[in-house]
């Protein structure tokens, strides 16, 4: 069973060979009541699996990785031998598994069965994507936080990624002026051209500030907060009164010991701004299957477009791991590990 394992904490960027390490294993295959075995077909990498390779003794909202075992994460599978008759031999089903060939699920724990996959117009892939909790983050959180509402601006730092891609779309259906921020120039042409966003800059070239204050000359309203640093304080600085951000994720402080001071936090009381994180998971009840039901059928109908970045191979999983830390996958990142 080959498998990508977890070897140590990096305190930077992990690096394959010494934080991961692919291998091959014996496969324990012996199913016990409710136990299924499912050959795993895509992996689905996120940023927060960075905090989860984080030392043990810290505490957060999900575990850190035990060294010496697979890396996990979300993943689209077919199952293969079953002790459960909610998932039968055959079934696809999207869940938690291993960054390996085969994973044992006990007692079926988390899984879903993906209905008519076998014959559904939409990729499996998508399953961990834009239909799945990159998808759900981004409709959950604009709707719940966000409070959009038409004619408002909206600024999406990482807005190419996995979450920022959906938000983006959602805000322009609902009559926002989108703005987004990017690492490179093909990710600024995809937005202003294929999303269609109002306006968009690299934050590599020039100030960040400058830049935003240029795309957004009536300020924000919305600051749907991916990055962290030096965009959320030109973020502040641009918000205008009673502003809301959705502090989503902060993904340029996941990889250095050095995190950035933001000096400008004084403009939330006098603009009566609003900052409030959340966890995809607190939202399911509420928006789950609101969310199925709209993504699905704005998919169907093309009536937004969804990008992903596949590696090939478990083989490829770190680097492509790391990369996507580092802005080099273009859309949702995932990994083909094997033909349905
Ligand atoms: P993406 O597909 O957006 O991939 C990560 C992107 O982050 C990279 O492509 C890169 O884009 C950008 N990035 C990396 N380093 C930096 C940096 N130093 N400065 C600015 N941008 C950087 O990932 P997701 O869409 O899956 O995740 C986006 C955010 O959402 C993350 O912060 C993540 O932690 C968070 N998240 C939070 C959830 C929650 O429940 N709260 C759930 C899911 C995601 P670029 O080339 O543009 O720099």
């Amino acid at each position: 069973n080959k498998s990508v394992i977890f070897l140590a904490s990096p305190t930077e960027y992990p690096v394959p060979g010494e934080h991961f390490a692919v291998e091959t294993r014996e496969l324990n295959a012996e199913l016990k009541e409710n136990d299924v075995l499912v050959r795993n077909l895509y992996l689905s990498l996120d940023p927060y699996m960075r905090g989860r390779m984080r030392d043990s003794h810290v505490k957060s909202y999900v575990p850190s990785y035990p060294i010496g075992q697979p890396v996990s994460g979300g993943g689209v599978s077919e199952v293969t031998e079953s002790k459960n008759p909610a998932f039968p031999i055959g079934s696809i089903v999207t869940g938690m598994v291993g960054w390996e060939e085969y994973t044992l699920v006990s007692g079926g724990q988390g899984l879903r069965v993906i209905p008519n996959a076998r014959d559904s117009k939409i990729p499996l892939s998508a399953y961990i994507g834009v239909l799945g909790m990159p998808g759900m983050t981004a409709y959950s959180s604009l709707k719940i936080i966000g409070q959009p509402k038409a004619g408002e601006t909206i600024f999406i730092s990482a807005a190419a990624g996995a979450v920022g891609q959906l938000v983006g779309q959602m805000a322009k259906k609902l009559g926002l002026r989108v703005i987004g921020s990017v690492g490179s120039d093909d990710k600024l042409d995809f937005l202003l051209k294929e999303l269609k966003f109002d306006a968009a800059f690299n934050y590599k070239k020039g100030s960040i500030l400058d830049n935003l204050k240029a795309a957004a000359p009536q300020g924000i309203d919305i600051y749907y907060e991916n990055v962290g640093g030096e965009q959320l304080e030109a973020a502040l600085d641009v918000l205008n009164i009673h502003g809301r951000i959705v502090a989503c994720g902060m993904i340029s402080q996941y990889n250095t010991p050095n995190p950035y001071g933001v000096k400008n936090l004084m403009n939330i009381v006098g603009k009566r701004i609003t900052m409030r994180g959340f966890i995809v998971s607190d939202f399911a009840e509420q928006c789950g299957a609101d969310f199925a039901k709209d993504v699905g059928t704005w998919l169907v109908k093309g009536e937004i477009v969804y990008k992903e970045d596949i590696a090939v191979g478990l083989d490829n999983a770190p680097d492509a791991f790391v990369g996507m830390l580092q802005g080099k996958n273009f859309g949702k990142q995932v990994v083909k590990v094997a033909d349905l």
